[in-house]
Parts: structure tokens; C-alpha cells; sequence
């Protein structure tokens, strides 16, 4: 029996007692909301671009005692006694991380993707400064100046944006923002953009006014770690992203840094912005990030991209506009207003055919952001199960379908059925 609020099967008290001996003890509750997440995460096909499947060695750690500990400060020289493991778990991450992207400098401990972009703001700027950074209706995030932001409140944030006739970033603008407003900081990175960034271009922009050249890719990290998209860390002064979305790691972030702004950073994120780092966390990075450093990983990020064209390709087949008429990373931005329905209603009709996606602004959007006219759909957690571009394909045909059929509920249904089979066939890590 479901229980009104909850599509998921109401699990067996047993299976609940296996899957959390202790919690299941002490609170069933909470336990059996968690393995109805555990079937929701297996039964459906998972298409949000920033989320992902974690292996199990990265959920081990991230539920690992290290989490009783407090380790305000930095290997080497901490506030508190105690620190002969931890200091070596998190000097792991790091030398992970430089190899992984080859960066002078490497902080694990943001504690999460918004606190790391904070702490490049903290550590360069003065609150007034001017900054440079991609607007959020055009594919930029909350905190790259938004008015909701934090970022967007204490600094003065210029917004560049798309070229209106391709989509596509436009650095000749983006270089007259540059000679006009003399940003102290420039932000590359995007949460919505389905192309790669041309980090050289964004190089000799920051360079001409003397600018700190900032790169979020807490989007497309995995991709870097993969050699799928190009690094920006040989260009960048700093690059932060965060390390749950393509990376396939735990809720977490990353500040890598050249060598000279190294103590500006680590100063910035503690004391400036946080306390002690999320131990257990730590450990689940560095997991990742072995994780990543693995032949295997080069062929996922690769398989994200080419899934992500199948999409791309069988959509544009049925007649959809995409935002740059494709992609060429893991993530595809359809633009609905040809065919005539908002992004909230389908993306609600698509979860309940089992195709989890988000309703997403497309630039210029006369919408609101509460119901914009678009789609954004990701590759990263299905490739993780193992879908390939024929699975890709299948989801642009059950998109079509669901589009065409006006969202009638008994397509719905049949879709869901055939969602939920092909998910049995993909187990989940
Ligand atoms: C997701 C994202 C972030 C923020 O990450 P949180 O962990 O949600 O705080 C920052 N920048 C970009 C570009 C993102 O896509």
C-alpha cells in the first residue's frame, strides 16, 4: 500500500532492518523514508543535470565515524588535538585533486558549491568591487551575482550573456563589458549551457583589464576530470566546483588555486566562512577522486558526452528546438515555446512517466522563472547506470510522445511502465 504522499512502495519493516540495522531501531520513520528514496533513485530515470549515483565506496565514507570529529584549521596546523588521521585523509584529497587537475593549489573543505564561490569573492575583493559574470537567465548560477545572492547584494555584479541570434557566449561583448566596467573579477561557469567555455578567451579578457579570472565548473568537473571538456585550470587564477554533480562524488566542493593566492583562498574559506571542515566528506572526495583518476572515468565522462548528443539528436529529430541546436557537453536545454507547453506541467507529466527532469529558463524567456518555456535535461546519474546512446534515444522518443500526446495520462502511464522496466535492467550502484 502507498501512503497518499508517497508514490514509493511503503518497504517491508525487514527490508527496512536490513538496509539500517540502527536506524531502523531507533527511528523506522526515518528509516523506511529512506529506502522509499533508495526505490524512487532505482525506479526512475534520473535526468537532473547537476545530480548523480555515488559509488558505494563514496557513500561508505561519507557515513564513516571521521564525521565525530572536529578539525578546525589545516593538516599540519589545526585548533585541536587528535588530528594524526584526519591530517592524512585530507592531504589524500588534495594530492588526489592535483592529480587529477594538475592545480598549484587545492582546498577541500568548502561545504558546498555556494560557500566556495563566497570564499573566491572574500578572498579578492572588497564588498562594492565590481565583478563580471554570466546572468542567470542566460545559464549563469545564483551566485554569480544574482540579486538573490548574497554575491549579487554586496558586490557589483555586470551581467554578460548569450548571443542573441546563436546562443552562444559572446566574448566580443563580453570584452566591451570588460574595457567598460574594469571588473576586478571575471566568473566563467554555468549551470545551463550546453556548449564548452573558451577558457583562452576568457584569458586575454581578464588579462587586458587586469582581472582575477574565476571559473566555476561545478557543472562540467567530471567532464574535466574525464578529458572530456577542456580544463580550465591552466588558464584560470581559481577554479571552484563543486564535486556531486558530473564528478559523482559526495555534497561537496572544491577551490583550486595557482600558487601565489594559496593563502588568500585557505584564509578565506577558514577562518573567513566557515568553521571546521566536514571530515567525513573529506574522505568521500578523496574516494572521488581516485574514483576519477581511474581509466574507467575517462570513458564515463566520454560516454556522458555522446549520450547526451543521442538526446540531443533524437529530440531535434521530433521536432524540438534546442537552445544552440545541441550540446557538446552532458546537458541539453530545450527551448518549448514552439511546441506550445510550459516547462512546469511537462517536466511534472515526465516524473510521473518517470523521467525526473527540471523546468529551466531558456534565454530570454518572456515566462517567469516559477513556469519558464524550458527543459533542461542531464546524462551524468543515467550513464552512471549504464545507459547508452540507444537508452538516449528511447528517453527522446518517451519525451515526444508525452509532448504530443498533450500530456494525456494514459500515454503517462504506458510510458511509465517502460520506464520502470528499462530502469530494471540498469541497477543502480
Ligand atoms: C550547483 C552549482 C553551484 C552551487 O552548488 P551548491 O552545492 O548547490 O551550493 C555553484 N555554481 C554552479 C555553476 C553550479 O552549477
Amino acid at each position: 500500500m502507498n501512503s497518499p504522499t508517497s508514490p514509493f512502495p511503503i518497504p517491508a519493516q525487514a527490508a527496512v532492518a536490513e538496509s539500517f540495522p540502527a536506524l531502523s531501531a531507533t527511528d523506522p520513520q526515518l528509516a523506511s523514508l529512506l529506502v522509499q528514496e533508495e526505490s524512487r533513485q532505482r525506479l526512475k530515470v534520473r535526468l537532473i543535470a547537476s545530480e548523480n549515483y555515488a559509488s558505494g565506496a563514496v557513500r561508505e565514507a561519507c557515513s564513516s565515524v571521521i564525521t565525530n570529529q572536529y578539525s578546525e584549521g589545516y593538516p599540519g596546523s589545526r585548533y585541536y588535538e587528535g588530528q594524526q588521521i584526519v591530517d592524512q585523509v585530507e592531504r589524500l584529497a588534495i594530492a588526489r585533486a592535483k592529480a587529477l587537475f594538475g592545480a598549484d593549489h587545492v582546498n577541500v573543505q568548502p561545504h558546498s558549491g555556494s560557500p566556495a564561490n563566497l570564499s573566491v569573492y572574500l578572498a579578492f575583493l572588497k564588498p562594492g568591487d565590481t565583478v563580471l559574470a554570466m546572468q542567470l537567465a542566460h545559464g549563469g548560477h545564483l551566485t554569480h551575482g544574482s540579486k538573490a545572492s548574497i554575491t549579487g547584494k554586496y558586490w557589483n555584479v555586470i551581467h554578460y550573456g548569450l548571443d542573441a541570434q546563436s546562443k552562444l557566449i559572446d566574448y566580443a561583448t563580453i570584452r566591451e563589458l570588460a574595457l567598460q566596467h574594469k571588473p576586478k573579477m571575471i566568473i566563467a561557469g554555468h549551470s545551463a549551457y550546453p556548449r564548452q567555455i573558451d577558457f583562452a578567451a576568457f584569458r586575454a579578457i581578464a588579462d587586458e583589464v587586469g582581472a582575477i579570472l574565476m571559473v566555476d565548473m561545478a557543472h562540467f568537473a567530471g567532464l574535466v576530470a574525464g578529458g572530456a571538456h577542456p580544463s580550465p585550470v591552466p588558464y584560470a587564477d581559481v577554479v571552484t566546483t563543486t564535486t556531486h554533480k558530473s564528478l559523482r562524488g559526495p555534497r561537496g566542493a572544491i577551490v583550486m588555486c595557482r600558487a601565489e593566492h594559496a593563502a588568500k583562498i585557505d584564509k578565506a574559506i577558514f577562518p573567513g566562512l566557515q568553521g571546521g571542515p566536514h571530515n567525513a566528506i573529506t574522505a568521500a572526495i578523496a574516494v572521488t577522486l581516485q574514483e576519477a583518476l581511474r581509466p574507467e572515468f575517462a570513458t564515463y565522462a566520454g560516454q556522458c558526452v555522446a549520450n547526451a548528443r543521442a538526446l540531443a539528436h533524437g529530440l531535434l529529430e521530433h521536432g524540438f528546438d534546442l537552445v544552440t541546436g545541441g550540446t557538446d557537453n552532458h546537458l541539453v536545454l530545450v527551448d518549448l515555446r514552439r511546441k506550445g507547453i510550459a516547462g512546469k506541467p511537462l517536466a511534472a507529466a515526465l516524473d510521473r512517466a518517470g523521467l525526473v527532469t527540471n523546468y529551466n529558463a531558456v534565454p530570454w524567456d518572456e515566462q517567469p522563472p516559477q513556469n519558464p518555456s524550458g527543459l533542461r535535461l542531464g546524462s551524468p546519474s543515467m550513464t552512471t547506470r549504464g545507459f547508452r546512446e540507444a537508452e538516449f534515444r528511447r528517453i527522446a522518443d518517451w519525451i515526444a510522445r508525452i509532448v504530443d500526446s498533450g500530456l494525456n495520462g494514459k500515454v503517462i502511464e504506458e510510458i511509465a511502465e517502460e520506464t520502470h522496466q528499462l530502469c530494471a535492467c540498469f541497477p543502480m550502484p
